[in-house]
């Protein structure tokens, strides 16, 4: 049977997060639902993933903000579990949560499979250094986003909107998807609450009730036996078009440049 392999799968172990940026892709701030996974769910989760999927490149904890989550070094021991079944684990943070212990010491270990996304919003510089300070003296890769004052990284973000239905065609829904960067890169897919969405925009909208929820457009990854979600899975890597779409500006890349707007302003 074909292989079923991903470029990228994002967990959340927690949507809280310390910092309200307000055009936060997936609008963490702007809804009180934030999701805040046990270490039991993160495992089921992870094992429901792997079952399906055979391969990711990038494993991706993100959120919300992951260092929130005090048991997150316990959660990425637990993705090292299925260390053959993926290239490299990536966590993202916004670089206002101290690193702590626990967290450097399961990094260290890993160190050649780990890597980690910084992204600055400046409003934490002090935490911000020492958190760079710490990746560097341990040898931990890393990437620092500077997303704040001049010069951002990639000129800033973009705009996705809030949740606005946009009354898009059944055409313009497929040109919005088919240009968008996350399905050029073969999906972001985001896996939470037991379903997996192709981007993290379907997934928020829909567990904050602003995005009607098709069965097409997710993956429930705990019904059915392991073939049928694979073949799930299959059909909804062949879409053409998700309703998530009808609700977002669009994110798209280099050769259609969405407008880019300067990152991370607290509300
Ligand atoms: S740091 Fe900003 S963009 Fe990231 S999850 Fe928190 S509010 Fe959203
Ligand atoms: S909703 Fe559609 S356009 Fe927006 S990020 Fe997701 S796939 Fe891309």
């Amino acid at each position: 049977m074909e292989q079923l392999n991903l470029p990228m799968v994002n967990l959340t172990p927690t949507m809280r997060c310390n910092l309200r940026c307000r055009l936060c892709g997936v609008l963490v701030p702007q809804y009180e639902y934030r999701p805040h996974m046990t270490v039991e769910e993160f495992s089921r989760t992870l094992k429901a993933i792997f079952e399906v999927v055979d391969h990711v490149e990038k494993l991706q904890i993100t959120g919300g903000e992951p260092l929130l989550h005090t048991e997150l070094p316990k959660m990425l021991e637990l993705c090292f579990e299925y260390v053959s079944q993926f290239d490299t684990l990536w966590i993202f943070t916004n670089c206002a949560v101290p690193i702590k212990p626990q967290l450097m010491e399961v990094l260290e270990e890993y160190k050649d499979r780990v890597f980690v996304h910084a992204s600055d919003y400046g409003v934490k510089p002090n935490i911000s250094i020492e958190l760079q300070r710490t990746l560097e003296e341990n040898k931990i890769p890393f990437k620092y986003l500077k997303y704040f004052g001049d010069e951002q990284y990639y000129n800033g973000w973009v705009d996705q909107g809030d949740f606005i239905q946009q009354g898009r065609t059944e055409t313009e829904l497929k040109q919005v998807f088919s240009k968008c960067s996350h399905v050029n890169r073969g999906g972001s897919w985001y896996v939470r609450g037991g379903q997996m969405h192709w981007c993290g925009r379907s997934i928020r909208g829909a567990e904050v009730g602003k995005i009607p929820v098709r069965d097409e457009d997710y993956l429930d990854i705990f019904v059915g036996d392991i073939e049928e979600r694979k073949d799930k899975l299959r059909q909804l890597m062949k879409a053409e078009q998700i309703i998530a779409c009808d609700y977002c500006n669009g994110y798209y890349g280099t050769e259609d440049m969405s407008k880019r707007v300067p990152a991370g302003r607290q509300i």
